[in-house]
């Protein structure tokens, strides 16, 4: 009885040191298992080794595993033969989550100026993304696109706090782009601006669906949803640091153009049909999908046709 007292009494007053390290191991532990799926799915088809990366990120555990997962994606870029929609969009999401969705255009050498610019665009798209989609409050949201639309130090007063710092950044930015360009090139940092203030006021007008609980109508949700997903904004951001060969017209089309529209139409689709199918998260606005089902009264597989 003596014993088992002792004991218990132990087990209260165990070291949070021993904890730590045995939680460290077990860890540990758990990270080999996991790369040693990486390795087995190596060999198998594309489909295996983009599930695993889906559910990584699923889990959220993706970032401890990016060395992997840049393999992986490196090696389903150039490959085809996938036999359904949901693979095709999976491929899709995972390649465009990933930043990689647009990058190999800009694989020759003397285009380094323009990849540079255009991987600074898109991961101040993200943070923007990521800020109205999981930080900040609606009140927040609204404030962020008024600074957005305002473009001006002074709106930074209206910022709280922890959003101060990165609006600054943000203005520096497109600052530096037109310090970079020649003279006769710095009217493109306007239409790139222009371009990510309207994927801002797309991402406000989702933030409002989603703290109103709305679901917008297909039509409305296409409307916006193709803007979000920032077709304008990569494609000014990837002209803005090409060479003498872009034109004002090329501006005016990649801002204003059908074509950039009817290819951020597809990607949104594919985008949608991917997380429908993986199942969102829970501060994600409705998708496409959901409003179609939910207007036309369809089950998901005829909204997916
Ligand atoms: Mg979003």
């Amino acid at each position: 009885m003596a014993a088992s007292n002792t004991t218990a009494a132990e087990a209260r007053t165990v070291d949070p040191s021993m904890l730590e390290g045995s939680m460290r191991e077990r860890v540990n532990q758990l990270r080999k298992e996991v790369c040693g799926l990486f390795e087995a799915c190596s060999d198998s088809n594309a489909v295996h080794q983009m599930s695993l990366v889906d559910t990584l990120q699923h889990l959220s555990i993706d970032h401890l595993f990016q060395e992997q997962i840049d393999a992986t994606l490196r090696s389903i870029h150039g490959c085809g033969g996938f036999s359904s929609l949901h693979e095709v969009a999976l491929r899709f999401r995972l390649l465009r989550t990933h930043g990689l969705w647009v990058s190999p255009v800009y694989y020759e050498q003397d285009l380094s100026r323009a990849r540079t610019m255009l991987t600074k665009v898109f991961a101040l798209m993200t943070v923007v993304d990521d800020t109205f989609d999981d930080h900040a409050t609606l009140d927040e949201s609204r404030k962020l696109a008024e600074a957005i639309r305002r473009w001006d130090d002074s709106a930074v007063s209206m910022l709280p706090e922890y959003l101060r710092k990165f609006y600054l950044r943000l203005l520096r930015n497109f600052e530096v782009f037109e310090d970079e360009l020649q003279p006769n090139e710095r009217y493109r940092v306007a239409y790139t601006r222009e371009a990510f203030q309207m994927t801002s006021e797309s991402y406000l007008q989702e933030s409002e669906w989603f703290h109103h609980n709305c679901k917008p109508s297909f039509k409305e949700h296409v409307k916006v949803s193709t803007v979000s997903i920032g077709p304008q904004t990569v494609a000014t951001a990837m002209l803005m640091g090409m060479g003498d060969e872009t034109t004002r017209d090329a501006f005016e089309w990649a801002l204003r153009g059908d074509t950039v529209m009817i290819f951020g139409r597809i990607a949104r689709f594919l985008n949608d049909i991917a997380s429908f199918n993986s199942g969102k998260s829970k501060k994600d606005v409705a998708t496409s999908v959901e409003c179609y089902m939910n207007e036309y009264n369809v089950t998901r597989e005829v909204a997916m046709r």
